[in-house]
């Protein structure tokens, strides 16, 4: 007799009940279920709850007198980046595209960041570093090994959005487990069926994402880990000598993009306690994130352009650790150089053999 609408979970068909061993059996596949797990398993589905992502309104904040040091607005006409820095930086070159004639104006109405995580290099410290990445590319023009050229690089803090947030999740997967075993007469192949049902919470803190589409991600990703632990409240006092880029990507715009980031991360998390099952697919999950905070955030870079044969080669300098991200051109002159050396050793070679071989006849 067919039991309600139970469906096998394994291929669908309908069950049917056995009154021998008072549980449920697929004629089709030949499964049997325990009426009470078959119940259970429903009543899960029934009762799974959709995903809800919980993030605060973020106000923003602007700058006002706080005392400190005088800050200043910087417009470049040449690539539109605005900029805030302190007011004693006198004469700089545009960090985003080496352009000399940045504008001094207005800072008002700029947003003021919440945290930052301060500079570790000085500027001494962060040339020394590009001087080292230089030595692994071959041909480097000499513009590149020119301190007065490096010296012009500019410390900016660079605007990213930090994610904080609790995550509860509930995750289904269907998973089997195979045995095989014989004995004089057959091979023998089980396959036993589960339900593998998880659930648990994680804390998320500083989940980044860039809040500047001036800053080619190439480059920041190139000089990533960045150590968030080193936060701090924002005071204007750490923009002494350094420059601050505002930011560009709206919250609206980042908040899809942390979402889809602590999910990816709960899940991956999840499948981790789902080993010694095979064919494990996730059916059916929920992501709940609740008391989601976001602070507008600042990153320490040191930012060099070099320009070349008309083109502008652009350096990035994580200003924590000194990783360097850019394209290192390569000097033509040099290179051909280097291969007429080489080509004039194997010349001299050939002409030896050539010699070697006469000399023998
Ligand atoms: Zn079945
Ligand atoms: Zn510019």
């Amino acid at each position: 007799m067919a039991i309600l609408n139970y469906k096998c979970p394994c291929c669908g068909a309908s069950l049917t009940f056995d009154g021998e061993t008072q549980n449920l059996q697929c004629e089709s596949c030949g499964s049997e279920f325990e009426t009470e797990t078959l119940r259970q398993l429903m009543e899960n589905e029934q009762s799974a709850p959709k995903s809800s992502y919980d993030w605060e309104n973020y106000e923003p904040r602007y700058f006002k007198d706080e005392g400190g040091i005088d800050l200043s607005g910087y417009s470049c006409p040449s690539c539109g980046a605005e900029i805030v820095g302190d007011n004693n930086l006198g004469a700089t070159v545009c960090p985003y595209c080496g352009n000399a004639t940045i504008v001094q104006g207005n800072f008002e109405g700029t947003y003021r960041p919440d945290y930052l995580i301060p500079f570790k290099l000085d500027k001494a410290k962060a040339m020394e570093c590009f001087e080292n990445a230089c030595k692994d590319a071959p041909f480097l023009p000499n513009e590149f090994k020119d301190k007065r050229v490096i010296e012009k690089m500019a410390g900016v803090y660079v605007p990213f959005w930090a994610f904080d947030c609790d995550c509860d999740a509930n995750i289904t997967y269907n998973a089997n487990r195979v045995s095989t075993w014989s004995d004089s007469n057959y091979d023998y192949v089980k396959t036993d069926y589960y339900k593998l049902i998880r659930a648990g919470k994680i804390g998320f803190a500083n989940i980044p994402v860039d809040a500047s589409t001036k800053t080619e991600n190439q480059y920041m990703e190139g000089v990533e880990p960045f150590n968030y632990a080193d936060a701090v409240n924002f005071n204007t006092a750490y923009l002494a000598g350094y420059l601050a880029d505002r930011y560009d990507v709206s919250v609206e715009d980042s908040i899809d993009r942390a979402s889809e980031r602590v999910k990816k991360s709960i899940q991956s998390a999840f499948a981790q306690t789902t080993g010694g099952y095979m064919g494990v697919t996730a059916e059916q999950s929920s992501v709940n994130v609740s008391d989601g905070k976001i602070r507008y955030s600042l990153l320490p870079v040191w930012m060099l352009n070099i320009k070349y044969m008309d083109k502008m080669y652009k350096y990035v300098i994580n200003g924590q650790t000194g990783k360097v991200a850019g394209e290192y051109p390569v000097s033509k002159a040099k290179r051909n150089k280097f291969f007429a050396i080489v080509c004039g050793i194997a010349l001299a070679v050939g002409v030896g053999i050539a010699y070697a071989f006469t000399n023998f006849m």
